[in-house]
């Protein structure tokens, strides 16, 4: 299937509602990792000074444009993005290699912003009236961005930062910039003020770390690999101690026990690693499954896991990707010889066909493995056994990750003891990720990051707390004081 795009592919920064090349017209290229085609020339932001300038002449039009007047914005981008839907399918899959038939971004987005508009309203402060003399009001008042779920994690991110009343300058991730870009098209086409909304492109060092480190940026909100969100929050602390909420990586745990519905939990942690290629935050890695039923799972598992089909992805019946590039195809290869080397490769590995990795499992890798500590970011599971609930506990949260964690088993009293052990952000009980609430609260305990995103809970994010004190009628405001 051929890459070209029916239109031609917006490519250039977005700034103060202009689109503009780079100053030094540097680009960087946008790869199909199907075909290893380059699909586009993205613009590449490498100017701390713009970055700095444009900046701060949007900080005014954020409070111009607070709540009452952005809503009608949001709403509007929302409508845009249902209408764009196929053209940003497209971009996100010539980007990204994701199959098309798994793209359900643009709804997603479309949803949130809408969702926003509206949630907008519900920004307030408390009122107390115990202090005698003093009314007491609570007024509550950055972003940089990965590659594979990119305009998802865009909407994530923009719409509550909208919503809390500030402007944004994004930083879409180098190696899929596109959907992005398109969604600039959007925004102008919504009518935004100018400079409320900014989408620069480009490396993690520059670009990233220009906005990580700048002074004029307030609160930085990242979705990426844990070790990148270590540098952030160093030179956050080292420029102006900006606000920063992190959202990061997971080797997320899923335990199944010997009275589980064995069928249910195998299609599900298959889908769960093997969705997106495996690049999914949030994928069970590791299966822990009680020795009991072992064989048995197993056989479930590997019958599902097979049947998936590569192909392109821009294919709908395709349902099995490429990785995302060269680089994430030589990590993911790495850590199919550490595991060979560690465990028994017992189904799949390297397709031997591009950027291909099948869906994989490793049997009787040690606990200490690097495959069973590190985030490999591929379609690569390990599936261990445990005797004891204990056991299971203690090998689950033996991470310093703790994104999303599920446990299988009928037993209820079991399943609300295992939720409370467990120690990550999300726990699924009979079921696991990508399965997630949306008006719930996401993200991770230890390594996996700090905050929590969702509908009720994103706008938070953006805001700050602060105490106004009114002094009103004959009170002392202070026992100190004589009135
Ligand atoms: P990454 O950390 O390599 O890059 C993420 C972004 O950070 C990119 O835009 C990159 O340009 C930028 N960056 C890199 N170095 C930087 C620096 N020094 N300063 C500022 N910015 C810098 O991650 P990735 O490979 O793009 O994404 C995959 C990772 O993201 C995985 O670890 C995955 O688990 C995680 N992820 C987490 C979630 C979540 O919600 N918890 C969601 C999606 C992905």
């Amino acid at each position: 299937m051929a890459a070209e795009a029916s239109q031609p592919i917006e490519t250039r920064l977005f700034i103060n509602n202009e689109f503009r090349d780079s100053s030094d017209k540097t680009t960087f290229e946008v790869i199909y990792p199907y075909t290893k085609e380059v699909v586009a020339n993205a613009s590449l932001c490498r100017r701390r000074k713009r970055c700095r300038h444009r900046r701060q002449r949007s900080i005014p039009s954020m409070a111009r444009s607070r709540h009452r007047r952005t809503c009608p914005y949001l709403r509007k981008l929302s409508e845009l993005f249902l209408e764009a839907n196929n053209d940003l399918a497209r971009l996100e899959t010539l980007s990204t290699g994701r199959p098309i038939s798994q793209f359900m971004d643009a709804h997603m987005s479309s949803e949130l912003f809408r969702y926003f508009a509206d949630a907008a309203w519900n920004s307030q402060g408390t009122a107390s009236t115990y202090n005698p003399g003093l009314l007491r009001a609570l007024r509550r008042r950055g972003s940089d961005h990965p590659w594979n779920f990119p305009l998802a994690n865009f909407s994530f991110k923009v719409a509550p930062a909208l919503a809390a009343g500030n402007t944004v300058v994004l930083k879409s991730s180098e190696k899929a910039p596109l959907t992005c870009i398109y969604a600039a098209k959007l925004i102008q086409k919504a009518g935004f003020p100018p400079g409320v909304i900014n989408i620069i492109a480009g490396y993690g060092n520059p670009t990233g770390a220009a906005l990580a480190e700048h002074m004029a940026v307030r609160c930085i909100s990242f979705t990426g690999s844990s070790l990148t969100g270590q540098k952030i929050q160093a030179a956050a602390a080292k420029s102006n101690m900006k606000h920063c909420h992190m959202e990061l990586g997971g080797k997320s745990p899923a335990v199944v026990f010997e009275d589980a519905d064995l069928e249910a939990a195998a299609i599900q942690t298959q889908f769960s690693i093997q969705f997106n290629s495996g690049q999914v935050c949030v994928a069970n890695s590791r299966l822990y499954v009680q020795e009991s039923v072992y064989d048995k799972f197993v056989a479930l598992f590997r019958e599902k896991f097979a049947a998936v089909t590569l192909g392109d992805p821009l294919d709908p019946t395709t349902t099995h990707g490429p990785q995302i590039d060269a680089a994430q195809y030589k990590r993911v290869q790495e850590y199919l010889a550490n595991g060979q080397k560690d465990g028994s490769l017992t189904q799949g590995g390297d397709a031997n066909n591009g950027f291909f990795v099948k869906p994989t499992i490793f049997e009787k890798v040690p606990e200490d493995s690097r495959l069973m500590r590190e985030e490999v970011f591929g379609p690569v599971v390990t599936i261990n056994t445990f005797k004891t609930e204990e056991e299971a506990v203690q090998k689950a949260n033996d991470s310093e990750f703790g994104l999303y964690a599920s446990v299988f088993t009928k037993d209820l009293d079991r399943a609300v003891r295992m939720s409370k052990a467990l120690q990550a952000g999300t726990v699924g009980v009979n079921c696991t990720s990508p399965t997630n609430a949306k008006d719930g609260a996401f993200g991770g305990y230890k390594m996996s990051g700090n905050g929590r995103e969702g509908m009720l809970y994103s706008i938070d994010n953006f805001l700050q707390l602060k105490t106004i004190l009114i002094k009103s009628g004959q009170g002392s405001a202070s026992p100190l004081l004589k009135s």
